[in-house]
Parts: structure tokens; sequence; C-alpha cells
């Protein structure tokens, strides 16, 4: 069977978060060499903690699991407040990459539950970003992921009552419960703008545009990531004939391309350019077009602990040299500086079994040999 043709959602893949999260993590194994420690994924996509764990990077689930006076750098979902104080103990470096568009989030959980409100938080139970967000203030926050969820809970008649949800929901859902949720708490307090990020809110509404003109969407994104999960339904909720998330290229079996000549492809915001390419190579589309909803320019700096320990050394190693200090990544000229290159420039750790195997999506990197 072939594709005549592949239709490129826009925006789609990286946003400024995770942008600046896999920066962030780059520069810390650049500045101290491996081994650098991870608090979760760095980011919600096996090929991304895949391509880390080779260069060096020690995931862990606990931070009471990193030695002492070790470099650590905790994820872009946002850690629970006992978590980043535990982190910070023991004289450990350590850079939190949460992204501000969550740390919004954490802020207005903290300030919203010392006002006496109780909070509906609209997330999945188990996500990363959820738990760290609810630790904010367990004892006012309510996770709600149904409508089912919001019937069943306990909150008193004549209590404030304020909505808040995770960045990364298919908007059709957090807008079905917000919904309800006005009908039981007509006084219910939200913030201005809805919590769901300009990454997802954009990526989705792209992939509605598409949906309904192709014979299969596609959606590149790992299983475990929240904003490639809700694209997939947001896709069946727009039409789309069939859609399917995929890791890579090695995911499309031929039967599911049978009767199949446009494919729409999308990706999440932690799924790498790289791997969009591989599956347009595994398509082999006889021509292949885009379909922009919007641009997105935003652009976060790497953290604040990070920026200054990048212009300390940049300053004692010009010091050293005899030389004027020229400006850094502490001053924003890693914004042109793309993720993906990040990815492409990290070691491939060769030396492991099997490691000199490249996944699909990532170039060979920099200081790999071709054989001839
Ligand atoms: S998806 Fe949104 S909230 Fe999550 S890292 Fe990206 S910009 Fe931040």
């Amino acid at each position: 069977m072939t594709v005549r043709k592949v239709v490129l959602a826009e925006p789609r893949g990286f946003c400024a978060g995770v942008e600046m999260a896999i920066k962030a993590l780059g520069w810390m194994l650049r500045i101290h060499g491996a081994p650098v420690y991870c608090y979760h994924e760095i980011v919600h996509n096996k090929d991304v903690v895949e391509w880390f764990r080779r260069a060096g990077v020690v995931f862990v689930d606990d931070p009471d699991d990193v030695p002492h006076g070790a470099p650590l750098m905790l994820s872009a979902h946002g850690s629970a407040p006992n978590v980043v104080e535990r982190a910070r103990a023991g004289d450990r470096i350590v850079v939190d990459a949460v992204c501000p568009l969550v740390t919004k989030v954490h802020h207005e959980a903290r300030v919203r539950a010392g006002k006496g409100l109780q909070i509906i938080y609209v997330g999945h139970r188990g996500h990363d970003e959820a738990i760290g967000t609810l630790a904010e203030a367990p004892a006012s926050m309510h996770l709600v992921e149904t409508l089912d969820d919001l019937e069943r809970l306990d909150i008193d008649v004549g209590e404030d009552v304020g909505l808040l949800a995770q960045t990364t929901l298919a908007h059709g859902e957090w807008a079905g419960v917000l919904e309800r949720a006005r009908e039981l708490h007509p006084d219910l307090w939200m913030p201005d703008r809805s919590d769901l990020c300009f990454a997802t809110t954009n990526r989705q509404a792209a992939v509605k545009r598409l949906a309904p003109l192709v014979d299969l969407l596609l959606v590149i994104g790992s299983e475990n990531s929240s904003n490639t999960q809700a694209l997939v339904r947001t896709a069946v909720g727009a039409g789309a004939r069939a859609a399917l998330r995929i890791d890579g290229p090695d995911d499309i079996a031929d039967d599911v391309l049978v009767s199949v000549e446009v494919v729409g492809l999308t990706a999440g915001a932690s799924a790498p350019e790289g791997v969009v390419r591989a599956v347009v190579e595994r398509l082999a589309p006889r021509e292949v077009e885009s379909l922009s909803v919007t641009s997105e320019d935003e652009y976060f700096p790497l953290p604040r602990e990070l920026r200054d320990r990048i212009r300390s050394l940049v300053t004692l190693v010009a010091f050293s040299m005899g030389v004027p200090v020229t400006a850094g990544p502490g001053d924003r000229t890693d914004r042109d500086m793309p993720a993906g290159a990040v990815l492409d420039a990290l070691p491939s750790g060769d030396s492991e079994p099997g490691g000199s195997e490249q996944p699909a999506g990532r170039s060979p990197a920099p200081n790999t040999v071709a054989a001839s």
C-alpha cells in the first residue's frame, strides 16, 4: 500500500518547557560529567530518556537515592515540596527544571488553599505533574479525573471552591468538568486563563483541523505522556477515521496502512522532531505538506541556578585565560540552540553492550565516526 500524502500538523513536538529541560540536562552533563542524576524522567519520552541514560544520566524515583554532593536535576513536570526539600539536603547540586507554567499552578494551589478554598484539581491520577501539584496543599485539594469523580466529591455547601488543572489535558475533558463544577458551585473561582498550557492547546487545535482531512492520524509520543494521549483523544473526538499513538517508525505495521492514502502526523510536546522525520521516511509518501494553525515563539530560559553556575564557570575560564568575559547561556544565547541539537550531541554510550546502535530519530552523534 502506498501512502500518497503525509500532512504534518503545526505546531507539533517539543514545547518551550521541554526545550528548556533538555538543554538544562545537557548542560549538567557538560559541566559535571557523568553520572548526573535526574529525579523522574526529565520529560515523558522514552527515546529522550534512553539517550540521556546512555550519555550517563541516572534516573531515580527517590532523591534519597542520590549520593550527597552529586548533581541532581528535578524533572520538567514539577516536584512535590518535600521532594525538593530532600533533594536540596546533603549538599547536592540541585537544578530544578520544572516548567514555569507548572510552577504557576503550584503557586495558585498554595495561595488559594492558604485563602481557605477547597480546590478541585482536574488531572490524571499517578501522573508526575498531578502528584507534585496535589502535594502543595494536600488537605485542600481534590483530584478529579472524570465527571463521576466530581459528583462524588465531599465538599460542603457554602465552602469556597476553586478549580485548577494539569497543564496537558484534552481541552474537551477539562471543559466538561469545568461546566459541571460551575453548576455545582456557582461562585467557583478559577484563574483568568485555564491552566491548559499554550503548547497543549495549540497542538490540539492543529489536530482538530487535521483529523477530518486524513485517513489515519498518527501521534508520536510515549505511552506515559499525558499531552500525547490527549492528542489521540482529541483526534478521535474531532472525527478522525483512525488515530494511533506510536513511539516511532517501528510501531507502524503494514496492515495499519491498508486503504490509507493520506496520513496526518503530529507529535506530543516531548517527542523529538528526528522521530517525526523517521516516521515520514517509513511512510515514504509521494508528497508532504503542512497544516499550520499558529506559530510558537515561546522561550523559557534555563533555570536560574544553572545560569548562575554557567556564568561563574565562563567568568573563571575567561579570567584564567586573561580574556574578556563574553556572553554565555546565562545571557539567553542558548535561545537559538534547539534541544534536538543537544540530543544529537550527547555521547551515545558505545562502550555499553548494544550501545552503538542509534535509535530511530537521533542523528549520529558528532563524535561517532561512520564506517566507510
Ligand atoms: S507541555 Fe506545557 S506545561 Fe508541559 S512542559 Fe510544555 S509548555 Fe510546560
